[in-house]
């Protein structure tokens, strides 16, 4: 064995210079026998790296099994004020020098049996189960007992018995086996490090003893430990392609957001440079997705997305989330995907998804078997990876059943509860959300409701603070202009073809293709103003703009009288996060009645497209959302009332006729051919039944 400096000895002495308190810690723990916390956590830049010109720590990087393990010896050893030896403690290492960070997608076999750290986003956990370190066993000729020390893999049988040298039959004793707790995480890139399209590579990480229990999927971690590598397996054959893997030694939970993107001095004269612009609103919109056409509110909207709200803890507790969310509805090849696709470009921490993936976690999380080992294992699913960030779901209307449900919740509360089999958890999904879905009956219809056009439930479309239709209708002058964008687009990615097969070029083709089709602002720097904006800018409502938005909603809800009051509040809360939003965009904390115009502006824009009643030409929420109008509901209420009174007369035993209960709802000014509809919608509906054709009998719902 290597010569090395690091022994039992040197380390007691490092303990007791420099974590005598920790020493005494632990030991009033182990005299108290509360002592399930059996680590000294030392501080590998400022401790270790000092102690003894910093051998102590070269040699922990290079070495980590022996060092580690004469580090716990020298806890054992060291001097503790009640003088108890603090044994199977473990020395845990943290704050490590950024040279040992290393990415996942970097991890080589150099780095096999060295320390490192990685750092990245906590993706899978398993549940905390015991792992056998000594088994015992018993000798079946002698009834001798047999320890037998474990390592990773399979499990370990005696070779023979100490006692009486037999080879024959060997019984495991669990309950007499030393075991201790055992989890395994899989962590994964962070979204933000990934350069467009590339997918986030992951490692799996084996945890014990106090390290277990401790991390949610979602969580932010630098995971300190040796890296492993292990032969893999195939159909019964060893291969020597190896699989790695790390053995943590530590673990330290980060809480900063946006703290990755480094804004310099000079970065911060340009943002702040670029929000005294007047034309910042343009000029944000005209970089993002420039190469499709149009859509400018919808891009303003996104805009809006990117800098959100301010969250508020009411004096309840109850929170407010900031987080605006946005669903795109529309026939196919309206760019839809790509919109979803550019946005996960620009939006600093986003995660793309679609709802269809079945392979995927989903978009909330999941808790699965795993085949390996059989353990319960909770996946993170892209609501929970997208946590401060942007979460962007193509097709969502084909999620899963089990994300529909979840969606509720992780959409308002920002939450997801999971309580399945050994798994309680809560996750955080604090995200805006940009989900695209297309319509049912393959092209959107205006003049139907929404509700009955996107398999969405009414309850999860009012989770949305905009909801826009993205529609195909020709039209000579926009067909005109979007064909001679497109092919401009084209041409250029012809002439990107041609450079990019001059060799010399160092230039990349999406940097020429977005330089050439102006994104104004380039998205490196935007990503960094909306970090900066979110970071240090949080807006109130100047008085005006409250009473321009009060003003509004008074508005809004004229226009829907006898509206179930819940989904117009969740207006009124999505008016006030786009205005913040609108003021977050040019760096201002006060958010003034041009704000709040510029956001009532998308918002009608919004709503004509999904709530327009096109019997009256009126904004009617309860039309988009339930498909069923006011003055709809109205004739339903007047109609089953003239059903409801004919069937008490007794004159009608087998039901009413059709001809009688039309002829009365034209005395109630109700239209004829209107009350037939309604009176159809109502059977539909489950209202009224036939007992026979064109006679109606009420529903009674007991
Ligand atoms: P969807 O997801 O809505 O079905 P896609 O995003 O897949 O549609 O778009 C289909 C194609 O049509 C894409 O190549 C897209 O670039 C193009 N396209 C559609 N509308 C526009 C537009 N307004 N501007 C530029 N390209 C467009
Ligand atoms: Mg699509």
């Amino acid at each position: 064995m290597e010569a090395l400096f690091s022994s039992p000895e040197i380390w007691r002495e490092f303990f007791e210079t420099y974590y005598q308190h920790e020493l005494n810690r632990l030991a009033d723990a182990v005299i108290s026998l509360d002592g399930v916390e059996r680590s000294v956590y030392v501080d590998f830049l400022r401790d270790l790296a000092i102690f003894r010109e910093g051998r102590l720590a070269e040699e922990l990087l290079e070495n980590p099994d022996r060092v580690i393990s004469d580090a716990s010896k020298g806890i054992e050893f060291a001097y503790n004020i009640h003088d108890v030896r603090l044994e199977k403690c473990q020395a845990r290492f943290t704050n490590l020098p950024p040279t040992r960070r290393i990415l996942i997608r970097d991890l080589r076999s150099e780095h096999v049996s060295k320390f490192i750290s990685i750092e990245g986003i906590v993706r899978k956990v398993t549940e905390v189960r015991p792992k056998i370190v000594r088994a015992a066993y018993v000798c079946t000729s002698c009834g001798a007992e047999v320890m037998v020390e474990q390592d990773d893999n399979f499990l370990k049988q005696p070779y023979e018995c100490k006692k009486c040298q037999s080879r024959q039959r060997f019984i495991l004793l669990p309950e007499k086996s030393e075991k201790i707790d055992s989890q395994r995480i899989k962590i994964q890139e962070y979204p933000e490090n990934l350069r467009g399209g590339e997918q986030p590579q992951t490692i799996d990480v084996f945890l014990e003893g106090d390290l277990t229990g401790r991390i949610n999927p979602g969580d932010r971690v630098v995971v300190n430990g040796i890296v492993r590598a292990r032969v893999r397996g195939l159909g019964g054959k060893k291969i020597p392609h190896m699989d790695i893997f790390i053995d943590g030694n530590s673990i330290e939970i980060l809480q900063q957001e946006y703290e990755e993107f480094e804004i310099t001095e000079e970065d911060k004269k340009k943002i702040l440079e670029l929000s005294e612009d007047p034309g910042i609103y343009s000029r944000i919109v005209g970089s993002i997705a420039p190469v499709i056409y149009g859509y400018e509110t919808i891009k303003l909207a996104i805009a809006l997305q990117l800098f959100g709200g301010v969250p508020k803890k009411l004096p309840d507790g109850t929170e407010i989330r900031g987080d605006i969310h946005i669903l795109l509805v529309g026939d196919p090849g309206v760019a839809k995907s790509q919109m979803l696709r550019y946005v996960h470009r620009i939006a600093p921490r986003s995660v793309y998804t679609t709802g269809k993936g079945t392979t995927s976690a989903g978009l909330t999380a999941t808790a699965t078997r795993d085949e390996i080992d059989g353990r319960w294992t909770l996946e993170a699913g892209a609501l929970v990876l997208a946590d401060k960030g942007v979460a962007l779901v193509d097709e969502i209307d084909k999620m899963r059943a089990e994300d529909r449900s979840a969606l509720h919740e992780a959409m308002e509360q920002q939450t997801i509860s999971v309580a399945k089999a050994g798994i309680n958890a809560m996750l955080r999904s604090r995200c805006a959300l940009l989900g695209a879905a297309n319509p049912k009956y393959g092209r959107f219809d205006l003049f139907s409701p929404l509700v009955e056009q996107i398999d969405l439930s009414p309850t999860l479309l009012s989770r949305f603070d905009l909801i826009f239709v993205m529609t195909d209708e020709p039209d000579r002058e926009r067909d005109k202009l979007l064909a001679t964008h497109i092919l401009d687009t084209h041409e250029l990615g012809e002439k990107l073809e041609m450079m990019k097969n001059l060799a010399s070029s160092e230039v990349k083709p999406t940097e020429i293709e977005m330089r050439k089709i102006e994104p104004s602002i380039e998205p490196e720097l935007l990503r960094k103003y909306i970090a900066y904006a979110k970071r240090t800018v949080f807006p109130v409502l100047t008085s005006e703009a409250k009473e321009r938005i009060i003003d509004f909603y008074i508005g809004l809800r004229d226009s829907s009288k006898n509206s179930s009051v819940t989904i117009t509040a969740r207006q009124l809360e999505a008016l006030v996060r786009l205005a913040e939003a609108s003021a977050r965009l040019r760096l201002s904390d006060r958010v003034t009645s041009e704000d709040v115009d510029r956001v009532i502006e998308i918002f009608r824009r919004s709503l004509e497209q999904i709530a327009l009643n096109p019997e009256t030409g009126e904004i009617d929420i309860d039309y988009g959302f339930t498909g069923t109008s006011k003055t709809q509901r109205d004739r339903i209420f007047t109609i089953k009332k003239i059903v409801e009174d004919l069937e008490k007369s007794k004159e009608y035993p087998k039901g009413v006729p059709e001809e009688e209960i039309l002829k009365r709802a034209e005395e109630k000014g109700i239209e004829y051919a209107k009350a037939k509809e309604a009176l159809y919608k109502m059977k539909e509906m489950g209202e009224l039944y036939s007992p026979r054709p064109n006679f109606f009998r009420v529903v009674h719902n007991y």
